[in-house]
């Protein structure tokens, strides 16, 4: 973590200093209506953008308490590291290390089948944790609090109506009730409104996107409970099929006593609510009693209790733009998480892809509010995000058949099992793989790197920093603060002396024409934009700080102070040129998004691609 740039502070490094609070008033850049982890995700991003006016709105009193989902992905995970908060929720999350499976035997008595890892070797440098969805809203809220903007939603605001007015400059027009003050209501108007507003979005509502999908819906009871078990794999991740009585699986939560059980209920008939099967807290603990006979199960408290009805369906569009009119028109309004697709509980996706839509989406509101980027970047929300839901339906159905399946044979009672190790990478949510567009350019130098593979998320893996030899994971180099990141990875002869690929490199992107040049703002440090950083194959100790390119020693801040930060050399104990598939001899340079997505690799000698990639999309008005 740097801080000091612009003078000496003490206290507590992570508290912003800079407070621009006061000048949020009815007019706006983004609202967000919505305080769920979608919501949540988009305003702690935005809250730590200057320049970028932010307000989110809820229509409860406060901030949620309990309940709802529990499951952080890998990729959730990493993400969190980028706001700087996964070493809290590390500490207080339970970790799901490993999976058990429990089946019938032949006499029908239940018995554990098999013990996996759950997260295969490598997959990422962060675990699969449990911890409660509220605090996690807790550590986004405490982000969006200590940011800059020192941002806290406005609660007991229901978002009552939404207005398009084009020709404004803030044509978003949307009218809140005022919950804790009847018949009062406040109007915000916004350059850009996105609903993280839920299943029941208000948001989509407006918009007329219908959720399609599965219309017969699964009734699920969810439990978390305080309970006396002789059910021995109670702290461990279970999915339990019983030979009749139907199936279970047992989330162990954080703070070593909670555990969470989801029970299958019925399905639902047309038009039928949950709330219609007068399901009750007695009727869940008998039916998991039921599937984990002949053990005990005796609940001492109900800490909180659902039943939850899911049906899988997506939008087809996450925005406010008919596909007719893409050439022609910015997308004003979006809808993320919940709002455009719902779908079960059981792979423990929906916090996740909820958080993922607005990770995707809040850098592309940045970049466009504050001119960096042309507006065309805007439609690649919808695009990169349905994509994904729509596969996600695609794999939840599965998952659902497979888990509610009566196993009859050996072989099907394997079925599930084999299908959870086969898809641990998706669940994990790193297979997320985004098309080519005009920020993800299509894999032509794939084979310079073949571990980091264009589309997906950047694979971190550990490097020593050259200035003061520190390892570290270079991944958590990149942090949710919307700048692109140039990441060289030099050539095996090269130590970064004059004449060699990196020096050449670091000249080209120095001249006026270069994308670093051109897209940094007037008076901004060089890396404000364009965040470029360079591995070295050799030994740290081998290579000299003192006689790298001056670029990758930049004079940043009212001081001109040197950041040492750029230059990273491989790990000899953890290799990440190895691990990562990169090309030895000729390197390779690796764009990554805002997001941690990688848009293109492209070879050393590339500068001009580069540009061109960069050209594409940035600036306010492609100039
Ligand atoms: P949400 O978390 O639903 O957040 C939407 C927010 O918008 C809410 O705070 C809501 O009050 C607010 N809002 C709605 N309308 C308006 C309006 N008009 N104006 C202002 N604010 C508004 N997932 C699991 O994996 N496991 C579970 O056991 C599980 N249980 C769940 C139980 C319940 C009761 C619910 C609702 C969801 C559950 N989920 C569960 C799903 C999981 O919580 C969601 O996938 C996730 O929260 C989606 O995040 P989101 O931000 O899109 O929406």
């Amino acid at each position: 973590m740097q801080y000091h740039l612009n003078g000496f502070h003490s206290g507590d490094p992570e508290l912003a200093r800079t407070h621009d609070a006061e000048s949020v008033g009815t007019e706006v850049d983004v609202a967000i209506v919505g305080c769920g982890p979608a919501g949540l995700v988009l305003a702690a991003q935005l809250a730590r953008v200057p320049d970028v006016s932010v307000r989110i709105f809820e229509k409860k009193p406060g901030p949620l308490e309990i309940g709802q989902a529990d499951g952080i992905a890998c990729r959730s995970v990493e993400m969190f590291e980028a706001f700087g908060v996964a070493d809290r929720v590390l500490k207080e999350a339970y970790w799901v290390n490993e999976t058990v499976f429990w089946r019938p035997l032949e006499d029908g008595k239940l018995a554990r089948a098999t013990r996996i890892r759950d997260v295969e070797e490598d997959l990422s440098e962060m675990p699969h944790v449990i911890l409660n969805q509220a605090r996690v809203h807790d550590f986004l809220l405490d982000v969006m609090a200590r940011s800059g903007k020192q941002l806290v939603p406005d609660y007991n605001r229901a978002l009552a109506q939404i207005a398009l007015y084009p020709d404004r400059t803030h044509p978003v027009e949307a009218r809140f009730d005022c919950v804790d003050q009847p018949g009062e209501t406040e109007v915000v108007r916004a350059k850009y409104l996105v609903g993280c507003d839920g299943a029941r979005s208000a948001v989509r509502d407006w918009l007329g996107h219908p959720l399609k999908g599965e219309a017969a819906r699964q009734l699920w009871g969810v439990m978390d409970v305080l309970a006396v078990t002789d059910f021995p794999d109670i702290r461990l991740k279970c999915a339990v099929q019983s030979a009749d009585a139907g199936s279970l699986l047992i989330i162990p939560r954080e703070g070593g006593y909670l555990v969470r059980l989801y029970v299958e209920l019925d399905t639902l008939n047309d038009g039928e609510r949950a709330g219609d099967r007068n399901v009750t807290a007695e009727m869940l603990e008998a039916k998991a009693r039921a599937i984990l006979a002949p053990h005990s199960f005796e609940v001492k408290e109900v800490a909180w209790w659902s039943a939850y009805e899911i049906g899988q369906r997506v939008c087809d569009a996450f925005d406010d733009v008919p596909e007719a009119d893409r050439a022609t028109r910015t997308p004003r309004v979006f809808i993320a998480g919940d709002a455009c697709h719902t779908h079960s509980p059981k792979a423990g996706q929906g916090m996740n892809v909820s958080m993922a839509d607005t990770f995707n989406l809040g850098w592309k509101l940045a970049a466009v509010v504050r001119d960096q980027a042309q507006p065309i970047l805007l439609h690649t929300y919808s695009l990169e995000r349905q994509a994904k839901a729509r596969e996600l339906i695609e794999f939840d159905r599965d998952m659902a058949r497979l888990f509610s399946a009566k196993p009859q044979t050996e072989a099907e009672q394997a079925q599930f099992q084999e299908y959870f190790q086969k898809h641990g990478r998706y669940t994990a949510g790193v297979e997320t793989t985004y098309s080519p567009s005009v920020i993800t350019q299509a894999a032509r130098h794939q084979h310079l790197a073949t571990g980091q593979v264009v589309g997906k998320r950047f694979h971190s893996a550990p490097v020593i920093r050259l200035a003061d030899a520190r390892p570290l994971q270079l991944g958590h180099v990149l942090k949710a603060d919307g700048r692109w990141r140039v990441l060289v990875f030099a050539g095996a002869s090269d130590m970064g002396q004059s004449g060699g690929q990196v020096e050449t490199l670091c000249a080209q992107l120095e001249a006026e024409t270069s994308p670093l040049r051109r897209y940094t703002p007037q008076g901004a440090d060089i890396d404000a934009v364009i965040d470029l950083r360079v591995i070295f194959q050799h030994s740290h100790r081998a290579l000299d700080v003192g006689v790298t390119p001056p670029l990758l020693r930049p004079k940043k801040g009212r001081y001109g102070l040197i950041d040492y930060e750029k230059v990273f050399c491989a790990d000899p104990e953890a290799d990440i040129f190895d691990l990562r598939g990169i090309d030895r001899a000729h390197g390779a340079m690796i764009v990554v998004r805002p997001d941690q997505f990688i848009a293109t690799v492209l070879p050393l000698v590339a500068a001009q691609d580069l540009a061109t990639f960069f050209d594409a999309f940035m600036g306010a008005d492609g100039s």
